[in-house]
């Protein structure tokens, strides 16, 4: 297999020097091993997807000096293959309906007698409320949101829930037990009401379609990552290996989010910084 690695960012907002170290490490990554660069872009959420922060990805992308395969993929392209997986999950039983709200959530987590409600990687832990005990029949509706039974997804894999960690240079072996997904994770939505899917779902697809060895990405995802190991499993996908970078702070030690735009990197390009000067803004 050659080494691939692929940056997958969300055109929801300008790419800011966070996005540019992660861009950057997922390249470097590649040149060093003579392998593969992808992009991918992550428009499945609809209602913040914009044609001008694509473009505008591109741009700034090229601009950095970095330069990656033709086609791009795009995930609002690949609907059907999340369809079909979803449809293999509900099949298998695997996936019940859920409506309901933050609201209820929290109303139904914050019971005094149970002390406040857990989170994991996706939030506040979902209680269980819709779980059905046997698995719903008939079609897969496409119009709720589903969830992912994760003590029965667990109960299927048998091989030890691990992944490879190469971020801080060295190797390292991560492993975890499904007790720890039942109760750290719990039943995440892999369907939702908008998407038609949801990033856990698509990402791990997405990996395996574009045949990606090796995932860059900042620690901020580092939990999700065992998601994403799970959905491998019950998928029959591969698991690449991982690199979770340090995340670039703005000066207060805030993670940089996308609405800082601030630190935009086009904001930077047209204060007439060289792409030197940012490059050298991501050095530790
Ligand atoms: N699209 C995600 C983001 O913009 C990144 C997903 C990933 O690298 O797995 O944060
Ligand atoms: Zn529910």
């Amino acid at each position: 297999m050659i080494f691939t690695t692929r940056f997958a960012p969300s055109p929801t907002g300008p790419l800011h020097l966070g996005h540019a170290y992660s861009a950057k490490c997922a390249y470097d990554l590649a040149q060093a091993a003579q392998g593969r660069f992808l992009l991918r872009i992550e428009d499945i959420d609809r209602s913040r997807a914009r044609a001008k922060w694509e473009e505008q990805i591109y741009d700034d992308l090229a601009w950095l000096g970095l330069t990656w395969e033709q086609p791009v993929m795009r995930q609002s392209e690949r609907l059907a293959v999340y369809e079909a997986a979803l449809d293999d999950l509900w099949t298998r039983g695997l996936l019940y309906p859920c409506t309901c709200s933050r609201a209820d959530i929290a109303a139904a987590t914050s019971a005094p007698q149970e002390g406040a409600p857990l989170l994991g990687p996706d939030g506040v832990i979902y209680p269980g409320t819709c779980k059905p005990v046997t698995a719903p029949k008939g079609p897969r509706p496409t119009d709720l949101p589903l969830r992912l039974n994760m003590a029965k997804a667990c109960g299927l894999i048998a091989s030890p829930l691990q992944f490879v960690e190469e971020g801080s240079g060295a190797s390292e072996t991560i492993t975890f037990n499904a007790a720890d997904m039942i109760k750290g994770v719990g039943d995440i939505v892999l369907s939702r009401r908008d998407m038609g899917t949801s990033y856990h779902l698509s990402v791990v697809l997405d990996d395996a379609e574009q045949e990606i060895t090796d995932v860059v990405r900042g620690r901020d995802l580092f939990d999700a990552t065992r998601i994403h190991i799970v959905l491998q499993h019950i998928l029959g996908l591969p698991h690449p290996t991982y690199h979770h970078h340090r995340l670039i702070r703005d000066d207060a030690g805030k993670r940089l989010a996308k609405r800082d735009d601030a630190r935009a990197i086009s904001k930077y390009r047209s204060e007439g910084f060289s792409k030197d000067e940012i490059l050298g803004m991501l050095i530790p």
